[in-house]
């Protein structure tokens, strides 16, 4: 719908916009269309292309890009050996989307970034992917201790998110054995102006379970993206090199750079209880007329 009316190539690749803009508005797709459009016309090309719909899907994901001029070399290979430990760690993991886009350009306030774009539209994720997601966003910082042995402040966003992530399955998702299934959180009393002692529905013993909980959460997802690093340590040079070499690496670039990754072990089975073990009778399978509909749309 947005694409009516602009004049693309012959060979646009709708199916990588889709990919590449799940959760977008229909204002976001247009800025994109419009972003792509202002990018060929200022290089003097009639029609837009995929470099252009690439790039402005960057834009108004992430802000313009900026120049990398001093910025110091030892920075920038930092930053590449940071991405590519995210990237990598986000490869070796058993439930994560596939690593479609990893750069060393700074844009915005960040450094670099890496994309894990899932092909379909998601509204609600496992615990063992937000396992996954942990190890992951612990992955750039877990790269700079293990090769330079002296980690940057660099890390300080995947630190929050990873910390959120934790939070949220200790607090509201119930994937905590000691704490239950309850919904511990107070956002709802934080909006009412109460200062946190008084809103809080929970003992000091509990505040301190969920403290521990959180720290033991994050430390796993410390040491699982620790532990890809250290089993991939060529994967991840190599990674970097090119990289540095090419700034940024597409889907196919990293799929065959990825080719030979060892990957992480499959979790042990997680109970919420030991007292409620869980069942060997597997589900109904899907009905083959619903998979064909699914693969429909997905193409
Ligand atoms: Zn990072």
């Amino acid at each position: 719908m947005h694409a009516k009316g602009k004049p693309f190539v012959p060979d646009v690749d709708l199916h990588m916009v889709a990919v590449r803009t799940p959760g977008f508005t229909g204002a976001d797709l247009a800025n994109v269309l419009n972003e792509a459009a202002l990018l060929c016309a200022r290089a003097g090309a009639q029609l837009i292309d995929n470099r252009a719909i690439d790039e402005a899907i960057d834009r108004v994901q992430a802000g313009p890009k900026r120049v990398s001029r001093g910025m110091a070399l030892e920075e920038l290979r930092n930053t590449a050996y940071h991405e590519g430990g995210h990237a990598l760690v986000a490869a070796a993991m058993q439930n994560t989307d596939p690593v479609t886009k990893v750069t060393i350009l700074p844009r915005g306030r960040a450094l670099g970034y890496t994309a894990v774009m899932p092909t379909q539209d998601r509204y609600s994720q496992s615990r063992n992917e937000l396992l996954d997601q942990m190890a992951y966003a612990m992955g750039g910082r877990v790269a700079e201790e293990v090769v330079f042995h002296d980690p940057t402040t660099g890390a300080s966003n995947d630190i929050e998110k990873a910390t959120a992530i934790a939070r949220h399955m200790v607090l509201e998702y119930g994937f905590s054995s000691r704490l239950g299934a309850i919904k511990w959180s107070d956002e709802d009393n934080q909006d009412s102006g109460l200062d946190g002692l008084q809103a809080r529905k929970y003992s000091d013993k509990t505040a301190q379970i969920i403290d521990e909980e959180v720290l033991k959460l994050v430390e796993r997802a410390h040491t699982e993206a620790w532990e890809v690093i250290n089993n991939n340590r060529d994967v991840l040079d190599e990674l970097v090199r090119q990289l540095l070499e090419k700034e940024t690496l597409n889907e196919k670039e990293l799929a065959e750079i990825f080719a030979n990754i060892r990957k992480a072990p499959e979790r042990e089975l997680w109970l919420s209880d030991e007292h409620r073990p869980v069942s060997s009778q597997p589900p109904v399978p899907i009905p083959e007329s619903l998979q064909n509909v699914s693969s429909a749309q997905s193409e």
